[in-house]
């Protein structure tokens, strides 16, 4: 099973596309709920975290992970 990892400021890819047509969403706030806002309508939405990890498909874009990657793919 893969565990997928998000932070606050991460762009995500959700299973379902926004009803604008963009499948990009920013994380912009967590906690009990993660709020996410979609990148192309600027439109927020709160979801649970357990059904905002149901939904998610992957991290597009890590705002940590900007600079330098700290889980490579090297594996010896
Ligand atoms: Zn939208």
């Amino acid at each position: 099973m893969e565990r997928k990892q998000y932070q606050l400021g991460d762009v995500v890819q959700m299973k379902k596309p926004h009803p604008c047509g963009t499948n990009e969403m920013e994380i912009i706030r967590m906690g009990m709920d993660i709020r996410i806002k979609c990148v192309g309508c600027k439109h927020s939405v709160l979801v649970p975290r357990a059904k905002f990890e149901s939904k998610l498909k992957k991290v597009l874009r890590s705002n940590a992970g900007a600079d330098s990657e700290e889980t490579g793919t090297a594996e010896s």
